[in-house]
């Protein structure tokens, strides 16, 4: 059974673009191994991030992520069965919320992402997944 789930964490430390390479590296590598599809945004002192696949494999690597020293407060924001991944071209796309863009700021004014819903998040993302904003492509 396929599943998505999308959680919200805040970065222990600064978002470097050392420690982010790594969390990719990482991802990109295992993800694809494990047919693992998302998306991972990150900036503003937040992770963002969408995880689909098979939903043993999405729940083990999900309690590894959230074992991670590198972020904490985790908090689960949206699970849901799926029949098709909607981030299927990417083991793990990297999307930038450190300026958040105009269109964000007009929707959400008081941008927190602890706030939002699923939903929103997912539209969110398919608009800067549209616009071209994704800065490592990893398939
Ligand atoms: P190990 O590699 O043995 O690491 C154990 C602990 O050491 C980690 O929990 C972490 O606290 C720390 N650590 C590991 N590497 C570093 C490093 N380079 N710098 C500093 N501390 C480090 N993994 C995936 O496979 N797929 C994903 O999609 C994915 N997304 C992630 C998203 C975020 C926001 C974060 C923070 C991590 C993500 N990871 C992802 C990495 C994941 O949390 C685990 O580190 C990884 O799955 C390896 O697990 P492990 O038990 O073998 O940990």
């Amino acid at each position: 059974m396929l599943i998505r789930i999308i959680y919200v964490s805040s970065a222990v430390g600064p978002q470097t673009g050392t420690m982010t390479n790594a969390i990719l590296k990482k991802a990109q590598a295992w993800n694809r191994a494990n047919r693992i599809t998302g998306v991972l945004c990150q900036g503003q002192g937040v992770f963002l991030q969408a995880l689909e696949g098979d939903r043993r494999t999405v729940t083990q690597l999900y309690s590894r992520i959230c074992a991670d020293q590198r972020h904490n407060n985790v908090e689960i924001i949206h699970c849901e069965s799926i029949l098709k991944r909607r981030y299927e071209n990417w083991s793990m796309a990297l999307v930038s919320l450190s300026d958040v863009d105009p269109a964000t700021k007009i929707e959400w004014p008081e941008f927190d992402p602890y706030s939002v819903t699923g939903l929103q998040v997912m539209a969110r993302i398919d608009d800067l997944l549209a616009s071209g904003s994704v800065i490592n492509e990893l398939d």
